[in-house]
């Protein structure tokens, strides 16, 4: 990190450089609120860049289903609004579905068509045209998004963070936030390399790293880790399936990592599966064999003419899980000043846009009209106000 710039008048202070930290510093820049994003490693390369980053619309709850296409609509108007290349890749996103989840998946796709989500319910004996080579084996029911598909997460994050330098938001790498600090029951600042940076607001959206700062201003945040692993294969003389894929039937989802490569394919085990809990401190970053040859057993005996896959690398990453799998976000009441935009779960690359206008339009008090962000606070589980999700777990 290089020398902070003299921070005297910064109004809001953003701990943590993912997907849900540059939206929100983006959000209050363009709103010409003084603010400093802080950024302990580089922007975007934790859980937003070890992401799959699909996007899809099936969710279980209207007003997440409407955080999600609110998000869809910012990733595919970045270009116009951040003046960047595009970062959204419109391929599709199709539902594979066995008996079991059936008519669950069903009802919530009618939920979601009467939120304004457009699908169409695939025949089984059209699903072909979509997934050349797939096997059936299993599925009985199939919706397909055509609007959703996947975007660069690293891309996108960097996109939000240039704009909001260029809107006169400060914003640094390298420079880790080490405590929050908190006098009377209120934000007076961070502290930073030594350094206190004075503020009365600051959005903690440290993502894993979150419930270790918020105990620093004497806040528990009810987060647990888990280890999450993709894998990007080379697909050979065969072409990877050409769309985002959740094969709730094999528990795997899939993506063509389009802006690496035109044969690559992304492969991560989906919900229910059992869960590596870990810390930032004890997780181990580097792929399993055992998770490797799973989700290419899994894969080939779906897609059998993908036998020639070649491992490339793959990811691991931290999902920050809270009971309710789905993120603590806006005021904390026990600390004035003090806001959340974390807990994203395995799923809060799709809805970041959508998180960063609520997180920062509660601060401007201009709350957005798609979503209740008191329905995401944190007292929601002591209250007994968690989420209910149709498929239970990651699948939100
Ligand atoms: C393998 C995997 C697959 C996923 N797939 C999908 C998917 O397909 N679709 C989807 O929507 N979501 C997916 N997710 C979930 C999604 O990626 C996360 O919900 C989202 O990226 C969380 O963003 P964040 O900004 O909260 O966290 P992060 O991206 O982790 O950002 C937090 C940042 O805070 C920084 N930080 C930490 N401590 C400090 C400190 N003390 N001071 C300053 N900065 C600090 C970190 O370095 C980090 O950059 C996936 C996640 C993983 C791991």
């Amino acid at each position: 990190m290089t020398d902070l710039h003299d921070e005297t008048g910064t109004a809001v202070v953003i701990v943590g450089g993912g997907i849900l930290g540059a939206v929100t510093a983006w959000e209050l820049a363009y709103a010409r609120v003084p603010c400093i994003l802080l950024e302990s490693m580089r922007f975007g390369q934790e859980s937003t860049g070890k992401s799959a980053a699909i996007v899809r619309m099936h969710y279980s709850n209207p007003q997440v289903v409407r955080m999600a296409l609110r998000s869809r609509q910012a990733f595919n108007d970045i270009p116009e609004l951040l003046g960047v290349d595009p970062v959204y890749n419109r391929t599709g996103w199709i539902f594979l579905v066995d008996e079991h989840d059936r008519e669950n998946a069903i009802t919530n796709r009618a939920m979601q068509t009467a939120e304004g989500s457009h699908s169409v319910e695939v025949p089984l004996d059209e699903l072909g045209e979509y997934l050349p080579g797939l096997s059936l084996d299993g599925i009985t029911y199939a919706l397909f998004e055509e609007d959703s598909g996947s975007a660069d997460p690293s891309a996108t994050t960097a996109a939000y963070v240039s704009a909001a330098r260029r809107l006169g938001a400060y914003a640094y790498e390298h420079a880790r936030v080490t405590e929050i600090l908190v006098e009377g029951g209120a934000v007076k600042g961070v502290r930073v390399k030594g350094q206190v940076i004075a503020c009365e607001t600051v959005v903690l959206a440290a993502g894993g790293w979150s419930p270790a700062l918020a105990r620093t201003a004497g806040v528990d945040l009810p987060i647990r880790l888990t280890r999450e692993q993709d894998v990007v294969f080379h697909t050979g003389a065969e072409a990877p399936p050409p769309m985002s894929v959740s094969a709730q039937v094999d528990r795997t989802y899939m993506r063509p990592l389009i802006e690496e490569g035109s044969s690559l394919l992304l492969v991560g085990r989906g919900f229910p599966k059992p869960y590596d809990y870990v810390t930032t401190d004890d997780c181990n970053w580097d792929l399993d064999q055992v998770f490797i040859d799973d989700v290419r057993t899994r894969l080939t005996e779906r897609f059998p003419a993908l036998r020639e896959l070649r491992l490339r690398d793959g990811r691991v990453g931290l999902y920050s899980v809270t009971p309710d799998w789905h993120p603590l976000l806006g005021p904390v009441n026990e600390v004035e000043g003090l806001h959340l935009a974390t807990g994203g779960s395995g799923h809060c690359f799709k809805l970041g846009p959508a998180i960063g206008a609520m997180v920062a339009g509660t601060i401007l008090g201009t709350p957005v009209d798609y979503a209740d962000i008191r329905d995401f606070r944190l007292g929601r589980f002591a209250a007994g106000e968690t989420f209910q999700s149709t498929y239970g777990g990651n699948r939100a």
